[in-house]
């Protein structure tokens, strides 16, 4: 009886590997791609194409925000150089996993994983606490490195066979691009999948957000890859788009608490204002930023519009910001 397996698929290479050995190991393959704020795609991902080629289903799960907060905030197993918290995110995803396989009848989980291949959650402690954390004792295989692991149970049992897998192990990608070559696949992600949480920008952005609890949502956290990004000092934060398309998306946000901020009648972002009865000073401010990114920045005060969805449109006269004056409160 050939073993059910369902597979961990970022989108990387690794992941990709794992998946196409166990189908050649002669295991039921199925995929699943997990997508946060952060990482993941609905879009089709560049190696999806051989998964197709090779039988393998793949599914799309997306985790909210919410489900993803309490990692961010205070992560048992800590961060990685900037927000991420990898220990406890593969733990999330694994946990995910193991419902669908106790509930769809699958034999094992596998990830990519490769031993040593990442400083904090690929060392042998890690690897081992993600194991037990996400309630897959002996059901946790890493086909890339098993034979340097314990036995899972469907190596035990026979149903895949070992000999089958590999010890791969540490921080060098020749023995992944060499099976890589031998199986035609030319086209995955970068290694770690491009997570915003990495990447130490972002996670400034986010930091921000979440010490204001309260803006902290799923529509927020998608906001932080729109435009440019200020907090006013202890108060209230304002998005500018970058661009036509970036503009348009602000437009569509909105609401209660959400007020509009434009220069008429030459270029000029939108400005998005996070803020119920906001005082004088605090829509001066952002006017400002608005006239700095707008085509009147070389005038000594600019006219800017702001409107919401409560009241009519209203006049405000601002000097445009000084870069000075930006880099204290860009995020
Ligand atoms: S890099 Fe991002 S997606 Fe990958 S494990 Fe770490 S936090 Fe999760």
């Amino acid at each position: 009886m050939s073993a059910r397996i369902l597979c961990l698929y970022s989108g990387g290479l690794d992941s990709l590997l794992a998946a196409r050995l166990l189908k050649d190991a002669g295991a039921e393959v199925q995929a699943v791609h997990f997508i946060t704020h952060f990482t993941g795609s609905m879009e089709k991902l560049s190696g999806e194409r051989y998964m197709e080629e090779w039988g393998i289903n793949l599914r799309r799960i997306r985790i909210t925000f919410e489900e993803f907060r309490p990692l961010l905030e205070k992560p048992p197993h800590g961060f990685g150089r900037a927000l991420n918290p990898c220990i406890d995110c593969k733990i999330l995803f694994l946990r995910k996993a193991r419902e669908i396989a106790d509930q769809e009848g699958f034999d094992a989980v596998a990830t990519g994983e490769v031993l040593g291949e990442r400083p904090m959650s690929q060392n042998r402690r890690s690897l081992d606490v993600i194991e037990r954390e996400s309630g897959l004792e002996a059901r946790l295989l890493r086909p890339l490195s098993a034979k340097l692991l314990p036995q899972t149970g469907v190596e035990k049992s026979g149903m895949i066979d070992r000999e089958k897998l590999l010890d791969i192990q540490g921080r060098g990608r020749k023995p992944q691009l060499e099976l890589a070559e031998r199986w035609g696949i030319t086209e995955f992600a970068t290694p770690a999948g491009g997570c915003l949480l990495t990447e130490p920008q972002y996670a400034n952005k986010l930091r921000d957000l979440l010490n204001h609890l309260k803006e902290a949502t799923d529509e927020t956290v998608a906001l932080l890859k729109t435009g440019r990004h200020f907090r006013y000092p202890e108060g209230p934060k304002l998005i500018v788009g970058r661009d036509k398309e970036e503009n348009e998306k602000l437009l569509q946000h909105g609401g209660e608490g959400r007020i509009f901020l434009e220069v008429r009648g030459v270029g000029s972002p939108i400005g998005l204002l996070f803020a119920h009865n906001p005082s004088e000073e605090i829509l001066t401010w952002a006017a400002k930023i608005v006239a700095r990114y707008s085509d009147a920045r070389g005038e000594p005060q600019v006219t800017v519009t702001r409107w919401d969805i409560k009241r009519a449109e209203q006049t405000l006269f601002a000097p445009p910001a000084k870069d000075s004056e930006l880099e204290v409160w860009r995020l």
